[in-house]
């Protein structure tokens, strides 16, 4: 039986690139890796939209939050951050822990923050230093508008606009430069179809200004460190080699495909999964959707340790459940990273098998059916 990974991360990884990540190890201060290096540096200015520095973290995504909170505030500072599920919440909780004040703005899971919203705290708080937003809030596959959201944030106020960019970067159109960004950050294991390891952060001119005067402790995750190395096409201590290698084929890839078609595709993939969901008469949780994720509600009846058990043991397929109060109430399928048209038909096959198995009745095909006609219109048959 194959295995197939509907999740937000880990994402698939294609085959080429696992390739290039099994060759020998090489060192990390040679020219051959400088080489690779500031190709990536390069690729990744094109990913994110900008003439700015991106710079590679070994970490995790959450990293690369942090290393934005560390290196750009003092304790004390102020900073909104929008809590719209479990990652907002992060970026809640995380501040804190660093002793920042962070003002919360809370939302009811599956809505998107609107510019009164943003406005309104900002009016309150005068003196916030940043707004933190999650593009894609993968926990409630949602979409923020960050391009309306970051120019009302620049027209009121001083604040920096920092974004969650993890599952958008790839999946959504984002314009770092012309939308005015500050900061976004991203993962490795999302859109970009590598494992898990690395994190991407990219600064604007007032972001790295803004590190001059930051006294939070920091060492690791001190990017001002990060920015000088970068200059030389370097990094501060030993990056994950393999992944920078992964990375390089990634970029290649979506540079080769050109990234308003990826994010195109993205859009078509999600929509054609949307389509599906509906045909079968089942809820999609949210009214914001994102392109990396889609969440649906569990039909009644239908119990879901028993579907995703069918599911992954009986077709290989592994998606992700919901979290915190949703547990057991919502799934979520993933459509992030390298997918194509024929994973999201052996995606819907697959839950309308699993869910006549679980008891849920509905015509056979018929999500199939809307998934195809969907594709196949667009496409112009
Ligand atoms: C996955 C994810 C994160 C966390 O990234 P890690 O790599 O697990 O640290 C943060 N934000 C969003 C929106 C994510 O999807």
């Amino acid at each position: 039986m194959k295995k197939r990974l509907f999740t937000p991360g880990p994402t698939p990884v294609p085959e080429h690139v696992m390739l290039t990540m099994a060759e020998p190890i090489i060192h990390h201060r040679n020219p051959e890796f400088n080489e690779i290096l500031t190709r990536v540096n390069r690729n990744l200015k094109y990913l994110f939209q900008t003439e700015q520095p991106v710079l590679t973290l070994t970490s995790s995504g959450t990293g690369g939050v942090e290393a934005t909170f560390v290196s750009l505030f003092s304790s004390g500072d102020t900073i909104i951050s929008v809590n719209g599920g479990k990652f907002g919440e992060r970026w809640v909780k995380m501040p804190r822990a660093f002793g920042l004040n962070a003002v919360e703005i809370k939302l009811e899971w599956g809505k998107a923050p609107t510019a009164d919203q943003i406005l309104s705290e900002l009016r309150k708080h005068p003196e916030a230093k940043a707004v933190y937003l999650t593009h894609s809030e993968t926990s409630t596959g949602t979409a923020t508008d960050v391009k309306t959201l970051a120019r009302v944030i620049r027209e009121n106020s001083n604040a920096l606009v920092c974004v969650d960019g993890i599952t958008a970067v790839g999946a959504h159109e984002l314009r770092f430069d012309e939308w005015g960004i500050d900061a976004c950050v991203t993962g490795s294991q999302k859109g970009l179809m590598i494992p898990p390891g690395l994190a991407f952060v990219a600064l604007s001119q007032r972001a790295i200004s803004a590190m001059e005067h930051s006294t939070l402790p920091k060492f690791y995750f001190d990017l001002r460190k990060a920015v000088k190395s970068y200059e030389k096409n370097d990094t501060p201590f030993t990056p994950a080699v393999s992944l920078v290698i992964g990375v390089d084929a990634a970029l290649e890839m979506i540079r080769a495909e050109g990234i308003e078609n990826v994010w195109k595709r993205h859009e078509r993939l999600a929509t054609a999964i949307r389509a599906g969901v509906s045909a079968l008469g089942l809820k999609l949780f949210s009214n914001s959707p994102s392109y990396a994720v889609t969440p649906v509600w569990v039909p009644e009846g239908v119990e879901w340790k028993t579907f995703n058990k069918i599911l992954k043991t009986k077709y290989g397929i592994t998606i992700a459940g919901g979290q915190d109060d949703y547990a057991g109430k919502i799934f979520r399928i993933s459509h992030l990273g390298y997918y194509d048209e024929m994973d999201m038909v052996t995606m819907m096959t697959a839950l309308e098998m699993t869910l006549r198995e679980s008891g849920y009745k509905f015509d056979a095909g018929i999500g199939v059916q809307a998934v195809v006609k969907y594709l196949q219109t667009e496409n112009g048959a």
